[in-house]
């Protein structure tokens, strides 16, 4: 039984798909006017962690993500940057997709781009005005929230909080402003407009989620998410838009992650902290232990990002890759010791019982860490044979499959080439040949590795 925090009825929730075993999900995408920052990721994270857990659990998920690539911002930079949209956006298309793939973020089925589907937005837009959601105001279009009986039920907004009549141009407002609010903004000089069936003008941003997600995916959705700043006016809209177009249902999770904070501070450009990825790895960090440092700090809890708490993840990844590396460098007598399966039954229970909680990852990783300590124990005493070593690496190896924090298959090759190397220089020293031993140490420093002598025989470790 898997339960989530929906944010619609504010209560975890037993988590039941349309179909079963299947779950369409949307997440909103980026708006690529700049590259993401690390407050994007951690709501990309929380998002990937989501859906490799339902696929962990057997559900095939549906994922669509959109990307904004017609809006205000992306106008706002095309035109302060003497840019074609098109130049600006593409630009930050490509680098979207280098971020996601170093953080091994899984991809999605489908990014539709809003350019690409405005005839379909401008439909929705003339339905709406025909079934009298909507109304045209000099060349814009905007919708009435006060007709939609519903509106503020995601942003627990009180109908008499509601400007309805008064209009808002922009797509980003506060929840005092809740406005009737643009759906389509007539052409202006100094931006891109199409020619549609309601006139020429480009769509607002609300519009564009709530063509794209049933477009891909059919509505009702499974699970909607975003993090909590998309929940006014963003997703409050798109439930508006969508529920009074087709008369069902929109969604029936609505998931959001909480913030993140930088060195216990407001994320922001002006103080130098909104940091992309980019920058970060350019500081030489592991893109690895800023995965794990994102996803283990539970998704509606503030996280905090400090340069000390990303120590911390590097230890905890290097912890678990530690124990991997223990276990595949170390020969094992054959056989096996049931208490070993006994304990990986434990904690496996604990790991999928815990993220069926909501995702409680912290509960998840003390199962990891739990059985490295145990599985620790026994290797002391000698107690670890070959199938017991066997069943411990694919456990880790299917809890990564949720996780996506281990070394990936390439990275496995590089690992036997480099204990190749390794075990060369072993018997190089064996032999007294210390200047073959010296040079191959060298050479493994060349490609970033670090040979340590321990008691225990050698250990190595990346720079
Ligand atoms: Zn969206």
């Amino acid at each position: 039984m898997i339960k989530f925090y929906n944010t619609l009825s504010g209560k975890k929730e037993i988590f039941e798909s349309i179909k079963p075993g299947k779950v369409k999900l949307y997440t909103c995408g980026p708006t690529v006017y700049d590259y993401a920052h690390i407050g994007n990721f951690r709501a990309y994270l929380f998002e990937d962690i989501l859906k490799r857990f339902l696929i962990y659990m057997g559900y095939e998920v549906k994922h669509v993500m959109n990307i904004t690539d017609v809006d205000d911002k992306t106008i706002k930079k095309s035109n302060s940057e003497g840019k074609s949209l098109q130049e600006v956006t593409e630009k930050y298309i490509q680098a979207f997709f280098e971020d996601i793939d170093t953080l091994n973020i899984l991809r999605a089925d489908h990014y539709p781009k809003a350019t690409e589907h405005v005839k379909e937005m401008a439909h929705m837009v003339k339905v709406l005005v025909q079934k009298g959601y909507g109304y045209k105001k000099d060349d814009s279009y905007y919708f009435d929230i006060s007709k939609y009986k519903d509106y503020g039920k995601l942003s627990k907004i009180k109908r008499d909080e509601l400007r309805s009549g008064e209009r808002v141009e922009s797509d980003e407002y506060e929840k005092k402003n809740a406005h009737d609010f643009a759906l389509w903004k007539g052409r202006k000089p100094d931006e891109p407009y199409w020619e549609t069936e309601i006139g020429s003008g480009r769509p607002g941003w609300h519009i564009e989620c709530s063509v794209m997600s049933t477009q891909y995916l059919g509505q009702p959705l499974d699970i909607h998410c975003g993090g909590v700043d998309n929940i006014f006016p963003h997703h409050e809209n798109e439930i508006a838009q969508s529920e009074s177009y087709a008369d069902k249902k929109f969604v029936n999770y609505w998931m959001h992650c909480r913030h993140l904070i930088v060195e216990g501070n407001k994320m922001s450009k002006s103080k130098g902290n909104q940091y992309t990825l980019r920058e970060l790895i350019k500081k030489g960090i592991n893109p690895m232990a800023l995965r794990y440092l994102l996803l283990s700090t539970h998704y509606r809890k503030m996280l905090n990002f400090s340069f000390e708490t990303l120590d911390q993840a590097e230890s905890s990844l290097e912890r678990i890759n530690d124990f991997l590396y223990e276990l595949d460098s170390r020969s094992f007598d054959s056989g096996e010791n049931p208490l070993v399966k006994k304990t990986i039954n434990k904690k496996e229970k604990k790991f999928v019982e815990s993220l069926s909680d909501d995702l409680n990852i912290s509960i998840a990783l003390t199962s990891v860490f739990e059985l490295i300590r145990d599985v620790n124990k026994l290797l002391a005493q000698n107690q670890i044979y070959e199938i017991d070593a066997e069943m411990i690496r694919s456990t880790l190896r299917k809890w990564d499959r949720v996780l996506g924090v281990l070394p990936k298959k390439e990275d496995k090759k590089l690992e036997n080439s480099i204990k190749k190397k390794i075990k060369l220089r072993e018997k190089a020293r064996k032999e007294k040949n210390y200047e073959m031993a010296d040079r191959i140490r060298d050479e493994l420093l060349e490609k970033g590795v670090i040979l340590e002598d321990t008691k225990e025989g050698v250990r190595w470790k990346k720079k």
